[in-house]
């Protein structure tokens, strides 16, 4: 059983928080492309939500992934997708491999103000050439006495003009692809660090994107975390539960789609009956019901898996996976039943159809996410030398 009745606490405390604190000001922080991440996450810092599953030393809960797990469901609540990406950011994508590989030194310098909410944190894997193929990234931090100097630039950053500092993976030495990379702590005012550009989005609208340049920045190499060269290996742990986290974070915002659909084609009239009285309609919900919780079922069976220190990659790939294509059904369908209102963006609906549609893309496309499987499966046929 994932969930006991110690879950209920927090859960209320969250749900309490996201309807007094974050729904009412959503509209204003998705017409604006922002929200005050620093006031938010300070608040949740203070209630303990930015560390569930983090060590006690450095500010943590101490809990074990299963809180974690619950609060990725909770923030499906929000009524858009930006701010809870954002929040998931700051825990379960930016900082897992910091909290489980980092030293003393690096995780009180950074992992405890991002626990108490004190410092934004964003996570720079992807570049304007490399995205899906990780390990092709060209941003290099060559060692210069105790220092590392950083070139190079990073792509579509959650959270990047407002963060604080960034988990950053650059290449630490010209050997193979898969054991030449390192993740280091980056303080975003560091001299040479440049926001470049924050993006226009097609949806995630509240959750500010940005193109970020390194130029000749100068950071401690005590920044790193954890061994040098261990850079790939642990981003490939880190995107496990930002992947898991992904896929539990739409189970709530999908049910909230399907009962706003059920609302509204109930009171909405046409050929003489309500639009919801078409079977055509309601058996589709009803179906889009079913895969919800099917995942949900996937979701809690991966996290039990990680709780009992078991490897979830093959289970937390599917997970995502099958998000992604439910999110871009479940929100097409009920559109569609929304007819015109569906269309404008007076509705949830159209929100719901532009931000679930990341899911397919972020953290690793579908196809990256097939690979993936294909490859636990041993049916990938060998790709170019040095990419398999
Ligand atoms: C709103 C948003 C927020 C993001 N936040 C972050 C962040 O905080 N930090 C970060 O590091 N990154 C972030 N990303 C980047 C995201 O992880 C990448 O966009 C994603 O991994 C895909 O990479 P790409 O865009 O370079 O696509 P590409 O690698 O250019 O691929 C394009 C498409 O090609 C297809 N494709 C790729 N490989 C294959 C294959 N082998 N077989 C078949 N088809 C294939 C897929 O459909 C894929 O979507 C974010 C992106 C967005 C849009």
């Amino acid at each position: 059983m994932l969930f006991t009745a110690d879950h209920d606490e927090p859960r209320r405390a969250l749900q309490k928080f996201i309807a007094a604190e974050i729904n009412p000001h959503v509209d204003e922080w998705e017409k604006a492309e922002i929200f005050p991440a620093h006031e938010l996450f300070k608040k949740l810092g203070n209630l303990g939500f930015l560390g569930l599953n983090k060590p006690v030393a450095f500010g943590g809960q101490g809990l074990d992934y299963s809180y974690a797990l619950m609060m990725a469901e909770e923030l499906g609540a929000i009524t858009c997708g930006g701010v809870p990406m954002a929040i998931g950011v700051q825990t379960d994508m930016a900082t897992p491999a910091l909290a489980r590989f980092g030293s003393d030194e690096v995780r009180r310098e950074f992992l405890t103000p991002a626990i108490a909410g004190d410092q934004v944190a964003c996570i720079g894997v992807s570049e304007p050439g490399a995205g899906s193929d990780v390990a092709s990234i060209k941003t290099h931090a060559r060692s210069d006495g105790d220092d590392y100097v950083i070139n190079g630039g990073k792509m579509w950053i959650t959270n990047g003009t407002q963060a604080d500092w960034i988990c950053l993976l650059a290449n630490t030495s010209d050997g193979p692809v898969h054991r030449n990379k390192s993740l280091i702590c980056v303080p975003m005012k560091t001299r040479g660090v440049q926001v470049a550009r924050k993006l226009d989005k097609l949806g995630m609208r509240s959750s500010d994107t940005a193109q970020i340049f390194f130029d000749n920045v100068r950071v401690p190499r005590r920044n790193r975390i954890g061994e040098e060269g261990q850079g790939f290996t642990y981003q490939m742990i880190q995107f496990q539960e930002e992947r898991l986290w992904g896929a539990a974070a739409c189970l709530k915002a999908h049910e909230f789609i399907i009962n706003a659909t059920i609302d509204y084609t109930r009171s909405r009239k046409a050929f003489g009956g309500s639009i919801l009285d078409n079977q055509v309609v309601h058996f589709k919900l009803a179906e889009m019901q079913t895969e919800v919780e099917l995942l949900r079922s996937l979701i809690y069976r991966a996290g039990e898996a990680l709780v009992a220190g078991e490897d979830v990659t093959r289970l937390a790939t599917m997970a995502k996976l099958k998000a992604g294509r439910l999110g871009r059904e479940l929100t097409d369908a009920c559109l569609q039943y929304w007819g015109g209102m569906g269309f404008t963006n007076e509705t949830p609906v159209s929100r719901a159809y532009r931000d679930s549609r990341l899911t397919s893309i972020g953290g690793g496309a579908d196809e990256v996410m097939l690979m993936v499987l294909c490859k636990m499966m041993g049916t990938l046929p060998s790709l170019k030398k040095g990419n398999a």
